[in-house]
């Protein structure tokens, strides 16, 4: 390895404590500085899906996201004990089969699923979608377990964290800028994009994978966190506020559960919330350095896929120059 370096790291979000733990395992001296007094709750992280679903967000993302994600799910299944690799699905009413058609066409190669097919995955499915895309290989976790394990590891790893700590940290040879959607101040660009989801309980209910529900005004997604708890998610709305979830947010949301499983009906609603993703003009994740400080922003709908290559990508570049230009690119604003 090369000379160790004394890092300080602001945010502890998804992509400051996998950063934290990267270059802690690599040997360098870091520190997290963290501006809320708690852990997680004022950032982003704990109300995504978190879906790590590079090929079926190539719908919608460019192909950056699915050749870098194919890594993150890797480095995921190499660190966390508890990653679901049960694969993801999409379905859409038979009114919407243009739709399915259309999503298998700008992903790669998913595998079509007959009503049997879909039976012998996902049972309680089959009654009302005949037929539906399988994305074998990808994978989910719950992002409270995730995160918590996250940051157990770093601290096991030797990271100092500071909670409640919000000014620049002094006497580090770099400093690592993971602060989300409040790095805003430095990078003119970036904007929030809010995110609604709903948390239900609903133990009777045995859907094991992530399911895509193709609509024509309001797509959505359900994801099994485990034990009977469902994250019903997400709107995107161009707004930076994190306020509570509109009731047309809510109808669309818990309409979507029951639309998948009649039997979401009976379950307990436990939590609305609101997180706002960060993300520059395109949508693209970015490390942008500069002299004695790297920002790592951006991360969009993709902070539990990429974080861990992000991750990698810095701890490279401060060790041997390394940058992938596909990643390391200026803030759309300075060029
Ligand atoms: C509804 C929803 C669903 C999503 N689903 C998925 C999904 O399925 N899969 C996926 O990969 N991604 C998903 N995402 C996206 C993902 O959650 C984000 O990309 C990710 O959380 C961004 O992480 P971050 O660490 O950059 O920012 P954050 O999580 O916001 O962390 C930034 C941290 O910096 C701290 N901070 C701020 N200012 C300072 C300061 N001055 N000093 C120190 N610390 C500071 C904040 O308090 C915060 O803790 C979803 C997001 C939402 C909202």
């Amino acid at each position: 390895m090369t000379n160790p370096l004394k890092i300080a790291i602001r945010g502890a979000g998804v992509a400051g404590l996998w950063q934290a733990l990267t270059l802690a395992r690599r040997g360098h001296g870091v520190a997290i500085v963290e501006r809320s007094v708690e852990p997680f709750v004022d950032a982003c992280s704990p109300y995504a899906g978190a879906m790590l679903a590079p090929r079926c967000e190539e719908e919608s993302a460019e192909a950056v996201i699915r050749e870098l994600g194919t890594r993150g799910i890797a480095l995921w299944q190499a660190t966390y004990p508890d990653l679901m690799t049960h694969g993801s699905l999409v379905v859409a009413a038979p009114r919407d089969r243009s739709l399915l058609d259309r999503f298998a066409r700008m992903t790669q190669e998913p595998t079509r699923l007959d009503g049997s097919a879909l039976a012998a995955l996902e049972p309680g499915l089959a009654p009302r979608f005949g037929s539906a895309l399988y994305y074998e290989d990808e994978a989910h976790v719950n992002p409270n377990t995730a995160l918590s394990f996250l940051l157990r590891a770093v601290q096991e790893a030797g990271v100092q964290v500071h909670f409640g700590v919000g000014d620049m940290p002094q006497g580090a040879d770099i400093v690592i800028d993971c602060r989300g959607l409040a790095a805003k101040d430095a990078l003119p660009t970036l904007r929030g994009v809010r995110g609604e989801r709903i948390l239900v309980g609903a133990p009777e209910i045995a859907i094991q994978r992530p399911v895509r529900l193709l609509h024509p005004r309001f797509p959505l997604y359900l994801v099994p966190w485990g034990n009977g708890l469902f994250m019903v998610g997400a709107t995107a709305i161009e707004r930076d506020d994190a306020g509570p979830v509109t009731l047309r947010s809510a109808l669309e949301l818990l309409s979507a559960a029951y639309v998948l499983d009649p039997a979401f009906g009976e379950a307990e609603i436990l939590a609305l919330g609101a997180g706002v993703r960060p993300a520059f003009p395109d949508n693209r994740p970015r490390i942008i350095p500069a002299k004695g400080y790297i920002y790592v922003n951006g991360l969009y709908r993709h902070g539990f896929l990429l974080a861990p290559v992000l991750a990698e990508m810095v701890a490279d570049f401060l060790e041997t120059g390394a940058a992938d230009p596909e990643v390391f690119l200026a803030d759309p604003a300075q060029r």
